[in-house]
């Protein structure tokens, strides 16, 4: 048994060769704690290791199951994220929405920051290790919430980021202000076939109820006002052919300074406002 082989053990399931390759480096260096370098030179596996990525691979191919769910963990923004069932695995164009956060916070000083539906607490727990913040992350899934909290641990980050079971702003206090709200809701119209890249995320992470995935952004830029400093910023990602809507939405509930910023695909990916 060798890495060759798999990788066959994937690309025989279906999966693009370069997806599979990068997906069996990946175990490779986790499990077997390899640097790139020991990959390049191929150096011999420890067989039980071996055996473990071989492991790994085939329930990979066998369930379908992403990468992240079978190793526990995803890769973001730097840091390691356990990862389960329960929370939506972060992704690569998420990044961008943190980068975009994390200029303005710097730009404005930017103290306290709503992160809406914070899932594994990617989101939070990048803004806090980055910035000298205070990041409140909500979520209305206890079970994400264990999820984000035992990130924030692992990561130390125990009094930056901290979190609470709210729907959207149903727990916050009329007292609590924040400088920024940031968002990655749930904006797939319920009903959508499921693509496969979403197929084994969590439901309530990915749906909304309404046709055009747009019920999220309405509900938190009509609170807004409520829970913003004045002047405070709004930000959130958004899916597909949604910027401009969430634009008008942001408009009529006092939003200015409306900008959009593109994913590396070209996509409208984020968008970003502050409060008149
Ligand atoms: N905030 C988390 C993320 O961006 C979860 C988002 C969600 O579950 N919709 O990955």
């Amino acid at each position: 048994m060798n890495i060759q082989e798999i990788i066959k053990i994937l690309t025989d399931a279906g999966i693009e060769p370069n997806e599979a390759e990068a997906e069996v480096k990946l175990m490779v260096r986790e499990i077997c704690n390899w640097s790139p370098i020991d990959i390049i030179l191929e150096r011999p596996l420890d067989t039980s290791k071996l055996d473990t990525v071989n492991e790994y691979a085939k329930r990979r191919a066998q369930t379908g199951r992403p990468i992240q769910q079978i190793l526990g963990f995803a890769n973001f923004y730097g840091k390691r994220y356990r990862v389960t069932e329960d929370v939506l695995i972060p992704r690569d164009e998420t990044e961008l929405l943190v980068e975009k956060a994390l200029r303005i916070i710097f730009a404005n000083q930017s103290k306290t920051i709503l992160d809406i539906g914070t899932g594994s607490g990617c989101i939070a727990c990048s803004i806090a290790a980055n910035s000298e913040t205070y990041v409140l992350g909500v979520d209305i899934s206890s079970d994400a919430l264990r999820i984000a909290l035992e990130n924030a641990s692992t990561l130390n980050l125990n009094n930056k980021a901290v979190f609470r079971k709210s729907d959207i702003y149903s727990k916050i206090n009329p007292n609590e202000k924040f400088d920024m709200i940031i968002s990655n809701p749930p904006y797939i119209p319920e009903g959508t076939p499921l693509q496969k890249e979403v197929e084994f995320d969590p439901k309530l992470a990915l749906f909304t109820k309404d046709a055009e995935g747009l019920e999220f952004y309405t509900k938190i830029a009509e609170g807004a006002a409520d829970v913003l400093n004045p002047g405070g910023y709004i930000l959130f990602e958004c899916g597909q052919g949604q910027a401009q809507k969430i634009k008008k939405i942001l408009a009529v509930n006092n939003f200015i300074d409306i900008e959009i910023d593109k994913d590396l695909a070209g996509i409208e990916r984020v968008i970003s406002a502050r409060i008149l």
